[in-house]
């Protein structure tokens, strides 16, 4: 604007018009037609180009974007019956953390994505159709690029999603974690955990070797007593690898004695990196377990499995 001679407050108008899903800038009827054309000529509408699509008989829809570099970014919108319409967001093309069961993890690394890259994401779906919660649980380590995730979480309530209903999910990046406990919007906050002893989950997720369980355990809970809100516990279910009964008692043990947390079990998607999903008699046997133990946990609901919908699925495909 500033390049135009446009006074500041074009830059308001323009941003409003994309947060309610404008498509165009000829759509902008409240800018000058010439300042309309002008922006065409000079300005994509996205940071991202859109590579590809799917939409999963479940109402999922995912999208394979490229940035102006070519790196690769995927996001997701999943639609619930609740009226409840969710976008899962990546903040890394790539991810620099080797998981083990993760399809992202196993990509090259390409680079954190620029603030206007994850909103572009967002506004895409918003494009489609009305959106309410966000989760930064696509590709890459959210915590890793912090201060773009934060901006990005400033801007969505703007976009219609409350900062109640937006999630950081995070392999446990305690520097990152630290930070939020004081600073940035009221969010809120998910622990990829996937196992309960630093023996097993440095095997899983070798960033455990850096950050262990007891320090990142005690930074969520320091999170929730500060900022008032429980910290959800993710628990993927591999089989026969963190899905038996004694490992839950452990997890009880781990998470006990207060309330602190909420556990989410996932079924593994299958990401062709050998590992099994448990079986959902061995989901359902840990789910009561942690329950008879006082704690919260429930199953997630798998979504668009036919579309490759899980992490890095999607982008690993198409860097094959
Ligand atoms: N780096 C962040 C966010 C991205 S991953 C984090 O780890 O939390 C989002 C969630 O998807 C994590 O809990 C991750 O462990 C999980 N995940 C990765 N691969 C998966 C798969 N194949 N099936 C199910 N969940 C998976």
């Amino acid at each position: 604007m500033a390049d135009l001679g446009q006074p500041a407050y074009r830059t308001s108008q323009v941003w409003e018009w994309l947060a309610r899903g404008a498509g165009s800038f000829e759509q902008m009827s409240n800018l000058p037609a010439g300042l309309r054309s002008d922006l065409a000529e000079r300005l994509p509408i996205s940071t991202l180009a859109v590579d590809a699509s799917a939409r999963s008989v479940d109402g999922t829809e995912k999208a394979l974007f490229m940035t102006a570099d070519s790196r690769p970014v995927e996001a997701v919108l999943m639609r619930y019956r609740d009226g409840r319409r969710s976008l899962c967001l990546s903040s890394q093309s790539g991810c620099p953390l080797t998981c083990t069961f993760c399809a992202t993890g196993a990509m090259k690394f390409g680079r954190n994505l620029t603030e206007s890259e994850i909103l572009d994401q967002a506004l895409h779906f918003r494009r489609i159709e009305p959106v309410n919660h966000t989760v930064f649980m696509g590709m890459g380590e959210p915590m890793m690029n912090l201060d773009n995730v934060l901006a990005v979480c400033e801007r969505l309530p703007e976009a219609g999603i409350a900062n109640s209903h937006t999630t950081i999910s995070t392999v446990g990046w305690l520097p990152g974690i630290q930070r939020v406990i004081t600073e940035g919007p009221s969010v809120r906050l998910a622990l990829s955990l996937h196992a309960p002893n630093d023996e097993l989950r440095s095997r899983i997720m070798p960033v455990n070797e850096r950050f262990p369980i007891a320090d990142v355990v005690g930074a969520c809970r320091e999170w929730r007593h500060t900022r008032k809100r429980k910290v959800f516990i993710e628990y993927l279910m591999l089989g026969g690898v963190n899905d038996t009964p004694d490992l839950a008692h452990e997890l009880a043990d781990l998470l006990l004695p207060k309330n602190d947390f909420k556990v989410n079990l996932i079924p593994f998607n299958p990401s062709g990196t050998g590992y099994e999903g448990s079986s959902r008699e061995a989901i359902e046997r840990f789910r009561s377990i942690l329950v008879s133990r006082g704690i919260h946990a429930t199953v997630r609901l798998t979504r668009g499995r036919d579309i490759d919908a899980a992490c890095g699925q999607l982008a690993a495909k198409a860097a094959a």
